[in-house]
């Protein structure tokens, strides 16, 4: 059986959290998402939790010695063994080549798929979709105040539990996140595509037109 690896490029806000958890279940291959792996450790005091704080709270890459480690711990559990959705790693070229040395030494002699799926979306409308993002603070469903709302104010369709806003979704942040994002993670869209593993799909849209696109894209 061949392992399905799948890595989710874009920036803060392309819909990438919504499309790849809704993904995730569809295909039944976990959800590895690092923004996720670093706020629960953080929210657990771990040191490694201790560390990322500042970054986070700053819109800057935590070190990658932290991430590398928690993804490599991560991408070796068994629920990963046949296939993977990757959100929000690698974020710089010198995490993509973590990223294929710690695969070649999981996967050894497996036969594996790995595919790059780039979420390509108008920048303009990106700021309004972080300032307006809420999250649910049990079971992590996106919601946003003005294009995808929940039924009751405040609350998650899912579980009733509060929404809320993630502390680095404020403008100032968000601004230094983009920064990030455009010098440190968008050269990897040149270095998968000279590889051949890039498949770019265009995220402006109904969530629904995005859904069937990317189903299109993973296939
Ligand atoms: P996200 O939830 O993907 O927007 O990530 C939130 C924050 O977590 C980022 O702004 C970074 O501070 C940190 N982070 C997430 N993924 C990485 C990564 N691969 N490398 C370094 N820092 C990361």
């Amino acid at each position: 059986m061949t392992k399905k690896e799948l890595v989710f490029l874009g920036p803060p806000a392309s819909g990438k959290g919504t499309q790849t958890s809704r993904l995730s279940q569809e295909l039944n291959f976990p959800h590895v998402d690092t923004g996720s792996l670093l706020r629960k450790a953080l929210a657990e005091g771990t040191p490694d939790g201790l560390i990322a704080k500042s970054y986070i709270e700053k819109g800057q890459l935590v070190p990658v010695e932290i991430v590398a480690s928690i993804i490599k711990t991560r991408l070796k559990e068994a629920d990963c063994a046949n296939g993977f959705i990757l959100d929000g790693f690698p974020r710089s070229t010198e995490q993509a080549e973590i990223l294929e040395k710690m695969l070649s030494e999981i996967d050894a002699d497996k036969d594996v798929s790995f595919k790059v799926i780039y979420f390509d979306i108008d920048q303009q409308l990106l700021l309004d979709r972080i300032i307006y993002r809420r999250s649910c603070a049990k079971c992590g469903k996106i919601y946003n105040l003005q294009s995808l709302k929940p039924q009751c104010e405040g609350l998650c369709d899912e579980c009733c539990s509060e929404l809320v806003q993630r502390k680095d979704d404020t403008e100032e942040i968000a601004k230094s996140r983009f920064d990030t994002y455009f010098t440190e993670t968008a050269p990897l869209i040149e270095f998968y595509e000279k590889k051949g593993v890039l498949t770019k799909i265009d995220a402006n849209g109904e969530v629904e037109e995005v859904w069937d696109r990317l189903l299109e894209a993973v296939k």
